[in-house]
């Protein structure tokens, strides 16, 4: 099998296995406990967070772990929204993934206002768009740092800089670009950022919002004082310290070389084919390509045949029949989203498998797509 859809969920570093498993059998206490043993746990957790923490270079008690990106995007949504009434505006980012879009549009359905910035045609939010769309009663600018689907990097640093003069909070969700790219909260001033470990070699269920000391915010769930009763519930140790050591195993900036000789050889292929968002700065291991008369819903059985794992857009829009709302606001018709694969690239691919991919590729659309 060639898995190249590391942006749906990654293989776990063996070395992460091994800590879940042994902070599983060995280090079982809970954190909360007030006994030696509840004690080793607590330390851990607290190493946990330090790593976590300095890897975006935040503050340990800046750090709330939560169950992924879906929860940790909706904690920064309606967690600020909810925390300071007076303010009614919410901006997000047309291209911005589900978790962010739907909690949005709930929130419009209470009563506050929501403006989409729209991207440009490399999937690009332009920060004087944003500055204009800014109001005396914006409560939250949420923008991606990368696309999942395009691997498309938002000028964060700009938009950033914009968002502190005005005093707004931005929010960014990181899930696409945390261990795949340095990242640093204090430099690109943002307030709030989401993480997932399943995007990076590190365990499902888990992942941490980091929550700038003086940003307000208000939990959704109630119930113990865990993560200062911002995400109460006791704490998934095993993830979380699989979560850090994932961190220790990554390199950053993960490679391209994959990405790229993939990209080449489908550009000798198909000369029509375009890579999506190639005009802006990119993921290293995301490749959006639309391949012009090759239906996906058509290739992607036949890939699977041949043990070939790609997607056509987000596994978390896997069963929608829509065309992708990113390609779509990106400027792209129905017809060449449909037509559009996506290939994420991880630690367990080879250079080979690039060309295993494309003979795939070959293969399968002229002896069976276009006969
Ligand atoms: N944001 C982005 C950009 C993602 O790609 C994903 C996962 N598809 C999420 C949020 C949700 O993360 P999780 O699966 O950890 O809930």
């Amino acid at each position: 099998m060639i898995y190249l859809d590391h942006a749906a969920t990654s293989p776990v570093y063996p070395a992460v296995l091994d800590e879940m498993d042994a902070v599983s059998r060995e280090i079982y206490g809970n954190p909360s406990s007030l006994y030696t043993f509840g004690y080793l746990a607590k330390k851990l957790l607290h190493k946990s967070r330090l790593d976590l923490a300095c890897s975006i270079g935040a503050e340990t008690d800046e750090i709330v772990f939560t169950s992924g990106g879906t929860e940790g995007n909706n904690l920064a949504l309606f967690g600020v929204l909810r925390a300071n009434r007076q303010k009614r505006h919410l901006i997000v980012g047309s291209t911005e993934h589900h978790s962010i879009l739907l909690p949005a549009r709930a929130l419009e359905r209470e009563g506050f206002d929501l403006t989409v910035l729209p991207c440009d045609a490399n999937g690009l939010y332009s920060p004087e768009a944003l500055a204009r769309a800014i109001r005396p009663d914006t409560a939250l600018v949420s923008l991606q740092i990368a696309n999942n689907e395009t691997g498309v990097l938002q000028p964060i640093g700009e938009i950033g800089a914009i968002t502190r003069e005005r005093r707004i909070p931005l929010h960014c969700d990181a899930v696409a670009a945390y261990c795949h790219i340095p990242l640093d909260v204090r430099a690109l001033k943002i307030d709030l950022l989401s993480t997932s470990a399943h995007k990076a070699g590190g365990p499902r269920g888990i992942g941490f919002l980091f929550v700038r000391d003086e940003i307000p915010i208000v939990p959704l769930f109630f119930g113990g004082s865990q993560e200062r009763a911002l995400r109460p519930g006791t704490e998934n140790l095993p993830a979380i310290a699989g979560f850090a050591k994932a961190l220790t195993c990554a390199t950053l900036p993960a490679s391209s070389a994959v990405r790229d000789r993939l990209a080449d050889l489908l550009m000798q292929q198909f000369p029509d084919a375009r890579v999506n968002g190639a005009g802006a700065p990119r993921l290293p291991h995301i490749l959006n390509i639309t391949l012009p008369g090759v239906p996906a819903e058509q290739l992607l059985p036949l890939l699977s045949a041949a043990g070939i794992c790609v997607s056509a857009r987000a596994a978390c829009a896997g069963g929608e029949r829509k065309p992708s709302h990113v390609l779509t606001a990106m400027g792209l018709s129905a017809t060449q989203a449909g037509e559009t694969l996506r290939f994420s690239t991880g630690f367990c691919n080879k250079l080979s498998d690039a060309d295993e991919t494309s003979n795939a590729i070959d293969y399968a659309v002229y002896r069976q797509i276009c006969t």
